[in-house]
C-alpha cells in the first residue's frame, strides 16, 4: 500500500470519528513508510497510535526514538516464553528473546506504554506460571498490561496446527499462573479468546463480550463482537449456560478438531464482587 493510500485511509477513519490507530499485520516496523504513517496519525489527531510488533526493529534505540518522535505512544509486543531459546523457536528467529528485551528497555526509556501479548500454544502452555513471573517483573520496565491469548485456528497458525493444544489441557497451568498474579498482588492479565466456562474463577478477565468499534483499511466497519463471532459457534450444550448471550462460543475449527466435550455450561454468573479484580487495562 502506498503512503498516499495509507494517509487517505487515516483521513477517512478520522472523519468517521475513530480516535485510536492500531497498526498491525505482518510486522509494521518493517514497512517502508511506517515513520510517515505514524506522523500522519499524530497530525490527524489520533490520541492513541499503537503498533503490534515482534520488537526486532524496536531493539534499535535510534529507530525506536524516531518512532517515538513521530508520535508513537503505545506498543504491544509479542512475548511467548520466559526462555530465550523457546521465544527464538516460536518467533523463528535466533536472538528474538534478546531483541524483545532490548525493545522493552528502549521503549521504557522513551516512556512509551507497553503491552505484552503471550499466545498460548503446545510448546509454551506448561510455562504459563513462569511467564507470569516474568510479566510481573517486566512491570518495573514500563509494561502496563499483558494478556494470555488463546491461539486463533486460522491463517499462519492453521499451517502450524501441531502447535494447537486443547483448552482443557491449558486450564490447570493457566489457573496456576493466575494464582501467581494474585499472590504477588499484581494486576491480572487479560484472557483473550478463552470462553468463560474454562475460567469460571476469572470471568472478569475475559473480554469476549466487547463491542469496540473498528474500521479496517478496506473501510469496512465492524465491532469486535462481530469480528470474533464470524468464525465461532456455540454447541447445543451452550444453551444451558448463563453466559450464552455474552459468549460467541468456540472457533468452529476448534470444535471440529477437539469436539465440544470440554464445555461445561455455567449455571450462575460470577459476581464481580466475589471475583478477582479486572485486569488493569484492557488490551
Ligand atoms: S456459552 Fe458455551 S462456550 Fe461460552 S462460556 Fe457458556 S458453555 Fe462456554
Amino acid at each position: 500500500m502506498s503512503l498516499r493510500q495509507s494517509v487517505t485511509y487515516l483521513v477517512q477513519a478520522r472523519r468517521r470519528g475513530f480516535g485510536s490507530l492500531c497498526i498491525s499485520g505482518g510486522e509494521p516496523t518493517t514497512h517502508p513508510h511506517i515513520l510517515q504513517v505514524v506522523a500522519a496519525g499524530r497530525r490527524l489527531g489520533f490520541s492513541v497510535i499503537r503498533i503490534l510488533s515482534n520488537g526486532f526493529r524496536l531493539a534499535e534505540p535510534d529507530f525506536a526514538g524516531r518512532l517515538a518522535r513521530a508520535g508513537l505512544n503505545s506498543v504491544m509486543l509479542s512475548l511467548h516464553s520466559h526462555l530465550p531459546e523457546m521465544q527464538d523457536k516460536l518467533m523463528g528467529v535466533p536472538g528474538a528473546y534478546e531483541k524483545c528485551m532490548k525493545a522493552i528497555v528502549n521503549l521504557s526509556g522513551l516512556r512509551i506504554p507497553l503491552r505484552i501479548s503471550c499466545v498460548i500454544n503446545r510448546l509454551n502452555y506448561r510455562q504459563l506460571p513462569e511467564i507470569a513471573r516474568l510479566l510481573i517483573r517486566l512491570r518495573q520496565r514500563g509494561v502496563r498490561a499483558y494478556s494470555y491469548t488463546y491461539s486463533v485456528y486460522e491463517g499462519q497458525m492453521w499451517k502450524n496446527r501441531e502447535l494447537f493444544v486443547p483448552l482443557s489441557e491449558v486450564v490447570p497451568y493457566l489457573n496456576r499462573a493466575m494464582e501467581i498474579f494474585e499472590r504477588q498482588r499484581a494486576p491480572l492479565p487479560y484472557l483473550r479468546l478463552i470462553p468463560y466456562c474454562f475460567v469460571p474463577r476469572y470471568v472478569s478477565c475475559v473480554g469476549m463480550d466487547e463491542y469496540t468499534r473498528a474500521v479496517d483499511v478496506t473501510g469496512i466497519e465492524r465491532n469486535s463482537w462481530d469480528a470474533v463471532s464470524e468464525t465461532r459457534s456455540k454447541p447445543e450444550a451452550c444453551r444451558r449456560c448463563v453466559y450464552y448471550a455474552r459468549c460467541p462460543g468456540l472457533e468452529t475449527s476448534y470444535l471440529s478438531l477437539w469436539g465440544s466435550g470440554e464445555i461445561k455450561p455455567l449455571a450462575r454468573f460470577s459476581l464481580l464482587a466475589d471475583a478477582p479484580e479486572r485486569p488493569m487495562e484492557v488490551l
